[in-house]
């Protein structure tokens, strides 16, 4: 069988060209597929697309948007199994992740096409007499939209749902490393009959491409998910042209945990938090702060709990942990367990890529914990993005919050407790965006705003309502009768 080709997308045709591999980083023999590699020109051929078709795609009602995309999701929906089956083999994570990342993106285009019918504007009474006044939300414009491989299906879903339903026009880049899962909500978008320049989409290099998106004059904001250096850059670049920008980028996600925490279910979130999707996710816990006296025990806890994880092809029934995506991920880590080597000595449990067999094939990391962590240490401080857990000792709650807020980083954090008193100051405390009690530090819901602090984040939150806020403006009226 002939490699597929996935190409680009612009003004509503599939466009022919050079493509770049798509390959699984379970079994690196396989060619997943081949994706279009998009130029700096093909960025302002889509954008100058998506300029053509905003009035008539702005214009149109809400509601009659919201159609459009409920048939995305029922589209998404009917090929539920293929395109998650694809998740795994393009990104590696196991199969059951993959499957809850779909049923998420259908989720979220169907909670945004409900939002279609509402996008609420603001009402207020006039001081004035016979003066009736009201702010409507009008799109921004032309958006790019530039998206990271580790969840290659929920963050362009999430920026693209809104994007959308507010009347504004796409230009979406994907990450090279999992393009197939975006691509097939493209594909949904073209199936659906969403028309023509509305959505865009271009593969390809973020070094080429990156800066063709922040200087196309048609585009007037862009949301970014990925690491701090990239964003970071964008911003500098955008404010150039005073872009409209919204920021989601590193962490370095803490779990406390509290003497009297429901130490079982402590552990598995623990584990859970760290370990899932190989590390990869944004919201990943990879500080779990222990107070001293249950530390001990709670350490020989973890590694036995960590021993028992299956490590390996993400499609195989009963693995709890795929790859890293890459071999370049792959040799993050491995450096970063190095370092830990030399400054918090052997990790208690991995601290190895896994070879033999299958292994072979891919870029499997054992699942590493190292102990005796302190805040100065490297890996107490730097986002690794890879199974590996810091583990240190607070001498008591306060200890603990100090640990946890002393970070550049803000995304997630945890508290493992049975403590109201303590649970309520560590939420109004705890310096972060997604803030979780006796649950994983990972794991949230697209009903809700999301999104970090400090250095983690910047401009408008994602998701649920607030949404809105990055992807429409305010238009302010007042009539006197
Ligand atoms: P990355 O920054 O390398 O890439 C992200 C995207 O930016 C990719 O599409 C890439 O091609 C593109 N890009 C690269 N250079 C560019 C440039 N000069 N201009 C514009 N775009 C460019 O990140 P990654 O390795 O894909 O993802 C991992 C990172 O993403 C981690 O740091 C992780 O914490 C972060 N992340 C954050 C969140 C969040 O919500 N805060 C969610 C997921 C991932
Ligand atoms: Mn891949």
């Amino acid at each position: 069988m002939s490699t597929p080709i996935f190409p680009n997308y612009i003004d509503g045709a599939w466009v022919e060209g050079p493509t770049f591999e798509n390959r699984n980083p379970a079994d690196t023999s396989e060619v997943v597929g081949l994706h279009g590699k998009g130029s700096a020109e093909d960025i302002q051929r889509a954008a100058d697309a998506a300029q053509s078709a905003l009035p008539t795609w702005s214009a149109m009602s809400g509601p009659a948007r919201g159609a459009l995309l409920y048939k995305i999701a029922d589209i998404l929906d009917r090929k539920f199994e293929q395109i998650s089956a694809d998740m795994t083999r393009e990104e590696g994570k196991t199969l059951p992740e993959a499957k809850g990342e779909v049923r998420r993106s259908i989720n979220i285009f169907r909670y945004f096409a409900g939002e279609g019918s509402r996008m609420a504007g603001v009402m207020a009474p006039s001081e004035r007499d016979r003066v009736h006044m009201f702010a409507l939300r009008k799109p921004v414009g032309v958006v790019g939209l530039i998206t990271p491989w580790n969840f290659p299906s929920a963050i362009p879903a999430w920026k693209l749902a809104p994007a959308l339903i507010c009347g504004n026009t796409v230009v979406m880049k994907p990450a090279s490393a999992a393009p197939l899962s975006a691509w097939r909500i493209i594909e949904a978008c073209h199936e659906a009959g969403v028309p023509k320049g509305v959505v865009n989409f271009v593969g390809g290099s973020g070094g080429t491409l990156g800066a063709a998106i922040v200087n196309a004059k048609p585009i007037k904001a862009i949301s970014f998910t990925g690491s701090c250096e990239i964003g970071n850059w964008i911003h500098t670049e955008a404010s150039k042209r005073h872009l409209r920008i919204q920021l989601e980028m590193g962490g370095k996600n803490p779990t406390i945990v509290l003497a009297d925490a429901d130490f079982g279910s402590a552990v598995e979130n623990c584990v859970n938090a760290t370990f899932f999707s190989t590390g990869q996710k944004c919201t990943a816990t990879s500080r779990v702060i222990v107070e001293e006296g249950i530390y001990d025990k709670f350490v020989a806890a973890v590694v036995e709990r960590t021993k028992k994880l299956k490590v390996g092809n993400g499609m195989q029934a009963g693995i709890d942990i795929g790859p890293c995506v890459d071999e370049g991920q792959m040799d993050t880590v491995l450096r970063y367990i190095e370092i830990g080597r030399k400054e918090a000595g052997e990790p208690l449990t991995g601290g190895h890529r896994l070879t033999g067999g299958d292994y072979d094939k891919g870029y499997f990391v054992e699942p590493t914990v190292f102990a005796n962590v302190t805040e100065d240490m490297v890996i107490a401080r730097e986002e690794i993005f890879g199974p590996v857990m810091a583990i240190l000792k607070a001498r008591d709650f306060q200890h603990a919050m100090q640990l946890a807020n002393g970070s550049d980083f803000g995304l997630s954090a945890s508290l493992q407790t049975t403590n109201l008193s303590r649970m309520f100051e560590y939420i109004y405390g705890i310096e972060a965006g997604l803030v979780t009690v006796n649950l994983p530090s990972a794991g949230v819901e697209y009903q809700l705003p999301f999104g970090g602090s400090k250095d983690s984040s910047f401009g408008p939150k994602e998701q649920g309502p607030a949404a809105l806020e990055f992807y429409s403006d305010h238009k302010t009226v007042y009539i006197k009768y």
